[in-house]
């Protein structure tokens, strides 16, 4: 995370620790943690491993 992405959280009302929860929140679609989903709500899959669900939309559990 680079220093002014980290003062943003800072200077908005969100904690770190709601964040994180965030972007665990699974995917109903394809099971894997909104984190793996780009801005477009595209998963992009784990590590080196494509989601191969084709999940095109985050939708959580
Ligand atoms: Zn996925
Ligand atoms: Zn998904």
């Amino acid at each position: 995370m680079t220093k002014e992405t980290e003062s943003k959280i800072n200077n908005s009302d969100i904690s770190l620790s709601e964040l994180i929860f965030h972007f665990r929140e699974k995917c109903k679609i394809c099971a894997h943690h909104r984190i793996m989903h780009n801005e477009l709500g595209v998963c992009e899959g784990v590590m080196n491993k494509p989601c191969t669900s084709g999940c095109d939309g985050f939708e959580a559990e």
